[in-house]
């Protein structure tokens, strides 16, 4: 029988209540949803422990004895009931600060009770609060009870009485009748290929383990299902979009990017770079649209790489288009664009929220006559009047900082949609760009220009500040330039604004001969881009700023990059900031300054900070410490689908392993029409109305 859509609310120990309690907690209405609750832990109830064998180490222990006496102490709220419980040769305290009324009635001494829960140490003691007591003579034998399993559960359940111990319960006999077999959600081939546990006894011993190792079997199949299917809904996708989308042909190399190549491009192009245009022409030219994501870390010279695509729009009568994050990143790639082209003879023209109305008029025409052939902007460029004649590539710079929403808009901005090449410099773990982008073609730039040394990074306490200072100093009297960084948060902008405006003050304090650039989110544009000019020009020394400055900004002759409060920062954004500098020909260092305190997390940041400069690594040690959910570049898309056994960090194998299989499932049967393919089909309608929507990732 398929129990997999029983309503739970039959099931013996559940009811009506607590049906209602787990659908509106957990999402759980079918006995297959409840059945894929997985336990988060599992707790070894396998053996009794001898009250001497404790120590701090242990997370929970079971021991067999009898409560000797009884005692209360203290009244009313501070009421509290202990006991003393013994093994026969030692003893231990057990506490109640809640229930005690009821702990009074329920247990007694003189009877033989299993008790189980953490020691914790206590004025040089041992005791264990709120313990879980049974009558010994109903408990099954230690060996029965193997693995016990643990259950999330909300607040709001637990004072319903539906603790991880009722979930338990009420599963036990479940799992126990659908030993008889429920249907199998992977392909016979699949499981005997991998060899995988099928799904039943998968089931069973996820909740009710025989022992470790089939634990372990069985949360392999399960992960690998679960990476499997969304592995397979992704690259069916993909393989309909590339099917469905005809895409423009760049077909020819012509003479814009040829005699930029030839004659304008100021160096080499790196191995990498020519890598990755090769894999960009193959796209461009193949009939199908583009959907590429790029990643480099800072400085790998994507921009140069952008700028060459789009000259092969332009030879092919296209025009294209770049989209930044920001007005200061859009207003440099406009600069560094026009410096590269020089005289080339493409135009092209700069469109941001302070672009005068007047100017818009004039451009809004220029690009609908196909005047103009390259548009660089900000989100103004996905407003409804602007129109392009013949839109053919778009570029979107730093994508992980635009919504899903701002990005389709672009696509629609001809009858045919563009090629979309998207950049980041925000590595993304394999893993993750696996599933976050495993609908996209993916290039990476993983050699910086030659001639770069590496920045010496630094960890300090803010104690060494005039030690700081002094090199600041020297830096500045070798001609170099300096950042300061200051945190901007949203929760506490008032706060950060008034240490950036402090920082700055005392800045000029100890530095009364350098002159000093302050940015900020809060300046209207013109002045801060009065601002950043005068750093770029070099008239400034010192830049003082919040993160604004984070993305794109070109400044080579800056050679320090001291960041504040390095703490408040997440790992991918100090490197990031790191990326400001290190741009030019000298050697670089960044200071990254903290208090004395650190949580263990932020000093293994620094750690890594100081460490290494490759923004891949950097990446997968963010991901190891703080885990997938919360991985800056991801925190706006945020993962399409919830995970519910497999983890990104820890899974990067499994994945790969479940990648391959789909991959090569489809190579075999694009429409999946065998019939041993059935049941992927089933699984993935199934799922399909369970999850978000996968078009809208890229
Ligand atoms: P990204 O956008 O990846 O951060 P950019 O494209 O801004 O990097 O490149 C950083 C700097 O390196 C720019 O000044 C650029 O002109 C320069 N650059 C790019 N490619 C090369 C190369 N092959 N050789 C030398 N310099 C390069
Ligand atoms: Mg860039």
């Amino acid at each position: 029988m398929d129990l997999s859509y029983q309503d739970i609310k039959f099931l013996p120990g559940v009811g009506p209540k607590k049906a209602d309690l787990f659908n509106k907690e957990l999402g759980i209405h079918s006995v297959e949803d409840l059945l894929r609750y997985y336990p988060y832990k599992y707790v070894d109830r396998s053996r009794f422990y001898y009250l001497h064998e404790i120590n701090e180490e242990m997370p929970f222990i079971q021991v067999k004895g009898q409560i000797i006496r009884f005692e209360k102490v203290g009244e009313g709220h501070n009421q509290r009931l202990t006991a003393v419980f013994s093994d026969g040769k030692n003893t231990i305290e057990l506490v109640w600060f809640k229930g005690v009324k009821y702990a009074m009635e329920k247990y007694h001494t003189k009877v033989d009770y299993v008790i189980f829960g953490k020691p914790s140490p206590f004025n040089g003691r041992f005791n264990i609060v709120h313990p879980e007591i049974e009558i010994a003579s109903k408990m099954p034998p230690p060996e029965q009870m193997g693995l016990v399993p643990f259950y999330n559960t909300s607040e709001k359940m637990k004072s319903s009485f539906l603790n991880s111990k009722t979930i338990q319960k009420i599963i036990f006999p479940l799992v126990q009748s659908i030993k008889t077999g429920i249907p199998e959600t992977l392909p016979a081939y699949i499981l005997q290929k991998f060899a995988l546990m099928n799904l039943t006894e998968s089931l069973v011993n996820v909740h009710f383990p025989k022992n470790a190792d089939a634990l372990n079997k069985a949360r392999q199949r399960l992960k690998f299902e679960e990476l499997f299917y969304i592995q397979l809904s992704i690259l069916r996708l993909k393989n309909w979009r590339d099917l469905q989308s005809k895409g423009f042909v760049f077909g020819t190399i012509g003479h814009y990017f040829n005699t930029f190549f030839n004659t304008y491009l100021p160096f080499e192009l790196t191995g990498a770079q020519k890598r990755v245009l090769r894999e960009i022409r193959i796209d461009v030219a193949s009939g199908r649209q583009m959907n590429r994501l790029l990643q480099g870390d800072v400085g790998s010279g994507k921009t140069l790489v952008a700028l060459m695509v789009m000259l092969m729009a332009v030879d092919n009568n296209f025009q294209a288009c770049i989209m930044a994050p920001t007005e200061i990143l859009a207003t440099q790639h406009f600069a560094s664009l026009n410096e590269f082209l020089g005289d080339i003879g493409v135009n092209v023209a700069l469109l941001t929220g302070s672009t005068r109305p007047k100017d818009r008029v004039i451009l809004h025409e220029k690009l609908r006559s196909g005047e103009l052939n390259i548009l660089i902007g900000t989100h103004a460029l996905i407003e409804d009047v602007v129109q392009f004649k013949n839109l053919g590539l778009v570029v979107i710079d730093e994508q992980h900082r635009f919504g899903v929403e701002q990005r389709s808009k672009l696509w629609k901005k001809n009858v045919q949609p563009p090629h979309i090449l998207v950049m980041t410099a925000t590595p993304i773990p394999r893993t993750l760009a696996m599933t976050l982008y495993g609908d996209l073609s993916v290039s990476v730039i993983d050699e910086l220009p030659p001639g770069r040394k590496p920045i010496q990074t630094y960890h300090y306490y803010d104690n060494k500040r005039p030690s700081i200072n002094s090199f600041i100093a020297k830096q500045i009297e070798a001609g170099r330039q300096v950042y300061i960084v200051y945190p901007l948060i949203q929760e506490s902008e008032k706060i950060d604004l008034r240490n950036l405006e402090e920082g700055y003050e005392y800045m000029r304090e100890v530095f009364p001969n350098y002159s000093i650039s302050m940015v900020h989110g809060k300046l209207k544009p013109k002045e801060k881009d009065y601002q950043m000019q005068k750093f770029v020009t070099g008239e400034t020394q010192i830049m003082v700023a919040t993160t604004v400055i984070e993305v794109g900004v070109n400044v080579p002759n800056a050679s320090v990059m001291v960041i504040e409060s390095a703490q408040r920062f997440g790992l991918s954004q100090l490197h990031q900031l790191r990326g400001r500098v290190g741009r030019g020909a000298e050697q670089s260092f960044c200071i990254l300054l903290t208090g004395y305190k650190l949580a263990s997390d932020t000093r293994k940041r620094m750690e890594i900070m100081v460490r290494t400069n490759d923004g891949f690594e950097i990446s997968e040690a963010d991901l190891q410490i703080r885990g997938p959910g919360d991985l800056e570049g991801t925190q706006q898309s945020g993962l399409p689908f919830e995970l519910k056994i497999a983890n990104l960090a820890q899974d990067g194998k499994m994945l790969e392993i479940a990648r391959n299989a789909a991959i090569e499932i489809l190579e075999n049967d694009p429409q999946l029409e065998k019939p041993e393919n059935r049941i992927l089909v089933n699984q993935l309608r199934k799922l399909k109305t369970n999850t978000l929507n996968w078009g809208s990732i890229s």
